[in-house]
């Protein structure tokens, strides 16, 4: 038995019916609601087209978002915006709080300034070497901007956003047409499914014990039934996931590549140099497989933080640590002290691109943004992709309504399959198939695998073998081996467990990084950022969205790394094994979906852990 998403007790629910209901409300599912809502109503307030359920009226268009409010959202972001221009011509002008053109953009290959990094002996030498000829190289504060990058990275003419305001600004023109409503905190708790056929989605229970079951306030989720269920719950959704395992993945396609994403807002220095627009991208430090982004928004704000991927082989991969590590690097450190942290989140990345897309449509149902796969990872570019994939979903919808034709499989295909696969986006996504898997052999042949896939079109790769995230997760023994006495990591482990906490800081400072001078306000514990940006809030009487549903495992289970990776320390080390999870402290970042070393005994695909529907998370729009 799969368990996508949580058991719901069989019992009469209240129903709703719709024309159309959507999941999520990230920029897939704006560039869907931006484009649809433009042609469902006349300029004199008539229907342009009538809707199935209520006759008379325009299409009813529901769309529910989990978060507690619109622009709750996780990301970068520098964007080309080639798709959001196409909708919105006048974007620039708009006054979109935060926006900003892109202006200078740098990539900087950061070096180890103190020695704790794991470095291959190639990449040691090639820091030798970089050292060596400092005198002649753009190399400052051990840092070395590259002086030509190819184009595929650059995001000229683009912009500078903030993902919270502008989805927030998306949010307002699309209600303003009339012709949507959006509801912000109502998760979707699964797709309905009949004789494969999806029917519509049903919402979250409400009033209900941390494990599911009816308690005092039971208020059943309600079943809303429509003709065309649009999915756009981003990487880690809960009922793309449902799809997923109902209906699997095309041949020959898989969804194995992650990342976890951790950014801050921060307020720069008064006297700061760093001009709005400014986009910087570094990789090499803390870790040579992390890659880091600072982009400068107007007023002295600046989003900034890291990358964690799936191919970071890690037992301890802690993207808060390394975020703090990676912030303190000389040449960073230099733009950001004296800096303060405004806000912070995190969020997991798709990153199989074309290779994870699911099957786009299906009767009834359309997939679109990137649970898709439409996320590009060798342009490094992921809004625009799910914009587009929503606006050619409207598009392929507005033309099957006007001929009254049904959202079957086929006809879903015939227009918006194949107006995704003739344009742009399919063209860069079969570039970037493979262009990162090099990086499963090391961080060197990822970034030649890299440079090919993008100078050739994808033509020239470099081949790598694909492993499941908990495939390649080496035990601490093994991982810290030459630094840490074997006995010595398990028992520093075994003693922080006892106390109820993560041992990566422990084990790192073992290895030779420097414990985080905290200061109060940009370098502050886990724990005080928790506090920060509007905090992290669980309204009760929703079930655990995190679970850990094979208990055995977890019990033998040596490396415990969900407890080491997750973003908001909500889950920590349990009496008998298993992990404690404590909702009050989740981020909803999902990276304990992958961040397992433990398969599914039901599934090679999937791991131990589990990420249902969920209420709550941070509270900021200005992630
Ligand atoms: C730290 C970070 C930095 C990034 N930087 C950049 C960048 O600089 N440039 C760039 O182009 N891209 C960047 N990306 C990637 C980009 O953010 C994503 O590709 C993009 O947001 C995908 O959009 P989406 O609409 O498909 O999914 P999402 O943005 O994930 O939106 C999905 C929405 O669905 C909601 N949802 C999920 N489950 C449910 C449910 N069960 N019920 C109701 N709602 C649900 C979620 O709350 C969310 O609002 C970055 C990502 C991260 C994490
Ligand atoms: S969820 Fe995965 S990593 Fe965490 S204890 Fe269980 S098996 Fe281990
Ligand atoms: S428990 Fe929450 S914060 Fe921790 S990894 Fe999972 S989703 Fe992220």
């Amino acid at each position: 038995m799969l368990q996508p998403a949580l058991e719901t007790p069989a019992i009469d629910r209240p129903r709703m019916d719709a024309d159309i209901v959507c999941v999520g409300f990230g920029p897939a599912t704006g560039g869907f609601l931006s484009t649809l809502s433009k042609k469902l109503v006349n300029a004199d307030g008539t229907p342009a087209l009538e809707s199935a359920v209520a006759p008379g009226l325009p299409p009813q268009v529901l769309c529910y978002e989990r978060a507690d409010d619109l622009g709750f959202g996780v990301s970068g972001v520098v964007t080309k915006a080639r798709a959001l221009r196409a909708s919105f011509p006048d974007i620039d002008n708009a006054g979109i709080p935060m926006a900003a053109p892109v202006g200078e953009e740098k990539v900087l290959y950061l070096l180890d300034p103190i020695g704790a990094s794991r470095r291959s002996a190639l990449l040691r030498l090639a820091d030798k070497a970089i050292r060596a000829c400092q005198w002649a190289l753009p190399f400052e504060r051990d840092a070395l901007n590259l002086p030509w990058t190819p184009g595929f990275l650059h995001k000229q003419g683009g912009l500078v956003l903030s993902m919270g305001q502008f989805m927030q600004w998306v949010g307002a023109q699309v209600q303003n047409t009339g012709a949507v409503q959006i509801w912000p905190g109502t998760p979707v708790s699964q797709a309905l499914v009949e004789n494969g056929k999806v029917v519509g989605v049903r919402l979250l229970d409400q009033g209900v014990t941390k494990q599911g079951a009816p308690a005092d306030g039971f208020t059943p989720g309600m079943d809303i039934h429509a003709a065309l269920t649009v999915v756009g719950d981003g990487p880690v959704g809960p009922v793309g996931r449902q799809l997923d395992d109902l209906f699997g993945l095309p041949e020959n396609h898989r969804a194995r590549d992650w990342a976890v994403g951790m950014k801050f807002v921060v307020d720069l220095p008064e006297d700061t140099p760093l001009k709005p627009g400014t986009v910087l991208h570094t990789f090499g430090y803390p870790e040579p497989e992390i890659f880091g982004f600072l982009y400068v928004h107007p007023g002295r704000v600046a989003s900034l933080g890291i990358f964690v991927p799936s191919w970071f082989d890690s037992p301890v991969r802690t993207t808060y640590r390394y975020l703090q590590h990676w912030m303190t690097h000389p040449f960073l450190w230099h733009f950001l002290k004296g800096g303060k942290l405004r806000s912070w989140g995190a969020k997991t990345l798709a990153e199989s691109g074309r290779r994870g897309q699911p099957h786009l449509a299906g009767d009834g149902y359309a997939r679109i943004g990137e649970g898709s796969g439409s996320t590009n990872v060798l342009t490094g570019s992921g809004v625009d992709e799910a914009w587009a994939t929503g606006a050619q979903l409207a598009e392929a919808v507005l033309e099957l309504l006007k001929a009254k034709k049904p959202f079957t499989r086929e006809n879903l295909e015939a227009t918006y399959g194949q107006r995704r696969r003739a344009s742009w986006l399919e063209k860069e996504a079969r570039a970037a198939e493979k262009s990162r898997d090099g990086f499963q052999r090391g961080v060197l042949p990822g970034l030649i695998g890299m440079a090919l896939a993008g100078l050739s079109g994808g033509r020239l790769v470099l081949p790598g073998k694909s492993l499941r995230p908990w495939e390649r997760i080496p035990s601490l023994e093994d991982y810290f081996r030459g630094r840490i006495p074997p006995g010595e990591a398990r028992k520093i482990r075994d003693d922080c467990y006892a106390r109820g906490v993560s041992a990566h800081a422990a084990l790192m400072e073992r290895a030779g990084w420097p414990p985080i001078c905290y200061d109060g306000q940009l370098l502050v514990s886990h724990q005080d950022a928790l506090l920060l940006g509007g905090k992290v809030q669980a309204p009760p009487g929703y079930a655990d969205h995190v679970a850990f549903v094979f208990p055995n495992e977890c019990r033998r289970c040596g490396t415990k790394l969900c407890v080491e990776a997750c973003s908001g320390q909500a889950i920590t080390p349990g009496e008998n094994g298993a992990p404690n999870f404590d909702r009050e402290k989740c981020v909803h970042c999902g990276a304990c979906l992958w961040n397992c070393a433990t398969a599914s005994p039901e599934n090679p695909e999937r791991m131990a852990a589990t990420f249902r529907a969920g209420a709550g998370g941070l509270h900021s729009a200005e992630n």
